[in-house]
């Protein structure tokens, strides 16, 4: 195991662990006990594989973009996750999980989301397994993402509304785990980014890790080596960039280069850039870095992306932030915009404004001609053409 991988007790150097009400335990345990020991197996292996393979549309091209390239005088590799199935890199974490649910011999899913981006990408898997799936979602956020919940309820999903406090994310949050503790025997809670109680952050970074796998296969035929001078993804709670990631950690040759949604500007009071504004806590069940106020309530964060409106990160980006092992950078909302705008007009790809972020770094840094630089596109631009419409002016 390396260097910058997670130990036994479910830590990264002093982040991570899980924090959790005693009375989720034995379900965190029991999960705890399994997820290696079924995700090692071969039988596992070859249905994940199969799936991400004939269902998701793996592997996704790694993609020269050559226009891109040209402007900053370097080399640009797209990895392209916005031609997965649903449209994302959130699929490859869904899929994982529903499989290991079904041989924990759950029956019923539940999930929370706020754009509802990871509440399409579950209500989609159970649909594929036949499985009972309720996605608890803000009643707020309910009436923002009206097409994502009408998605989810297409697919056969029942969508429960949080009433409770700002009705938002975090409340939603609170009602899965709720549901969790009272359905500990059948039921199974999908979470949808590197974040929560161990072992929660590792599963899914090891069900993302499937984007380096392939990086390193795909960068290794397109130039001989399967070294990227810097790889560069976009980090809500941090799943993309933590699988874009993951097959480097141990090879300090490579970059890692995160980038956070800033919103309006960092010192805004209007942002999601947890690591240049919060503090050390506790939130989803893990000792992570988070915005919070000096007693300890969470900031709501801003950003123009739904997908990185996040108050933490999870544990494997405090420490890769904290080590130093990762560079930590942050786009505003109009620079992720106009990488946005950018990269369809030199490219043809509308990138998701989540993955806008990743592009927009490309202007923060300052690259050699020979380097060679992947991009993760975490998603598609679709979903986003209200905002882009609104934005205007391209
Ligand atoms: C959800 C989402 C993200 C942010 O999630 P991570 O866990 O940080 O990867 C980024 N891009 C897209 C397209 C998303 O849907």
């Amino acid at each position: 195991m390396g260097k910058h991988q997670i130990d036994q007790e479910g830590f990264y150097g002093e982040f991570g662990g899980a924090y959790i009400p005693e009375m989720l335990y034995p379900n965190v345990e029991e999960l705890r006990e399994n997820y290696l020991k079924i995700i090692q197996e071969e039988s596992f292996q070859a249905e994940f594989q199969r799936l991400l393979h004939t269902y998701v549309g793996r592997p996704t091209p790694l993609y020269l973009a050559t226009r891109l390239s040209k402007k900053y005088n370097t080399t640009i590799y797209l990895k392209r996750e916005d031609l997965n199935h649903t449209g994302a890199h959130k699929v490859n974490n869904t899929l994982g999980q529903i499989l290991l649910a079904r041989r924990l011999g759950k029956t019923r899913i539940i999930a929370e989301t706020g754009a509802g981006q990871h509440g399409v990408a579950t209500a989609t898997m159970c649909a594929l397994m036949g499985m009972q799936c309720v996605v608890y979602m803000g009643e707020v956020d309910i009436h923002r993402q009206k097409p994502n919940v009408e998605r989810m309820k297409l697919l056969g999903a029942e969508v429960r509304p949080a009433l409770s406090g700002s009705r938002t994310l975090k409340d939603a949050t609170n009602e899965a785990i709720r549901d969790w503790i009272n359905n500990p025997v059948d039921t199974y809670y999908i979470i949808g980014s590197v974040v929560g109680p161990h072992p929660y952050p590792d599963m899914v970074a090891r069900f993302q890790s499937v984007i380096s796998e392939e990086i390193k296969k795909q960068l290794k035929t397109e130039t001989g080596s399967e070294n990227p001078d810097y790889l560069i993804a976009c980090v809500g709670g941090g799943s993309n960039a933590a699988g874009t990631f993951y097959h480097y950690l141990d090879n300090e040759d490579v970059k890692l280069i995160a980038v956070e949604a800033a919103g309006l500007g960092v010192d805004s009071g209007k942002t999601a850039a947890t690591t240049q504004v919060g503090t050390r806590g506790i939130i989803h069940g893990s000792k992570t870095i988070l915005m919070q106020t000096r007693d300890g309530q969470i900031v709501e964060p801003h950003s123009i992306s739904a997908g990185l409106d996040y108050p933490g990160i999870g544990p494997i980006h405090a420490y890769l932030f904290d080590s130093g092992r990762g560079l930590y950078h942050s786009a505003t909302d109009e620079q992720a915009y106009l990488a946005g705008v950018q990269l369809s007009r030199l490219e043809g790809i509308i990138p998701a404004l989540e993955s806008s972020h990743a592009l927009a770094a490309l202007d923060l840094l300052k690259f050699r001609a020979d380097d060679v630089i992947v991009v993760t596109l975490s998603g598609r631009g679709d979903k986003d053409l209200q905002t882009y419409i609104e934005r205007g002016g391209y």
